[in-house]
């Protein structure tokens, strides 16, 4: 480990952002999931969640850019369990979901604790899922095809997120607590 190596992870974990994060429902493709993963990095993710509709672990693909070692990942069994674990822990469930109730994006304050719920390629946020979650979100379209590519919706909320939290000064400090941050540089410098 280099001092510059090691000067970078605390760099990264220093803006990590404990309470933030994505929650993908079946999104089942591991080109995907992996493109979700990165951009989750880039905003400073430090946890993210999936519903695995195989109930496995999931794959991933080089578009991860190698992302899947740098955010976690728990994978939950169903959507109940997965929304109850983010909503024990604070977070509101923003669905990004093509509804009729949803709020522009960009309305939303992602600088309190905010999950970023997104649905499958095809069939979108589950009934069940839209009914757990606090609210709906939407990216407006304007053009002939009615949704965007599931990693193409997430990185445009995550960075609207991202832009909100530099704002207001989330990125200036450490917000992981000390024990995590110890923790994590452990395991990041001695994989
Ligand atoms: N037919 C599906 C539907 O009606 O939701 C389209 C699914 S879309 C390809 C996959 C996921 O990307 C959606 O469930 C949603 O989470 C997200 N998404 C895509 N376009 C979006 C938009 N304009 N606003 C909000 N979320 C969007």
């Amino acid at each position: 480990m280099t001092p510059e190596r090691y000067r970078r992870l605390r760099d990264v974990l220093d803006k990590r952002q404990p309470d933030l994060t994505v929650l993908m429902e079946n999104v089942h493709k591991p080109h995907n999931l992996s493109a979700i993963l990165r951009t989750a990095d880039a905003v400073g993710v430090y946890e993210a969640h999936a519903v695995n509709p195989t109930g496995g672990v999931p794959t991933f693909h080089d578009t991860s850019g190698g992302s899947e070692k740098w955010v976690y990942l728990r994978v939950h069994p169903n959507v109940d369990e997965a929304v109850a674990h983010l909503k024990e822990r604070g977070f509101t469930v923003y669905a990004a979901n093509l509804s009729e109730r949803a709020l522009d994006y960009r309305e939303v304050d992602y600088t309190l604790p905010s999950a970023v719920l997104l649905g499958a390629e095809k069939w979108g946020v589950s009934p069940r899922a839209a009914e757990l979650a606090d609210a709906d979100v939407v990216i407006p379209m304007m053009g002939m095809v009615q949704s965007l590519n599931v990693s193409v919706a997430a990185a445009v909320i995550l960075f609207e997120a991202q832009r909100q939290r530099l704002a207001s000064g989330l990125y200036d400090r450490p917000r992981l607590d000390p024990l995590t941050y110890r923790r994590t540089l452990f395991e990041w410098a001695y994989p």
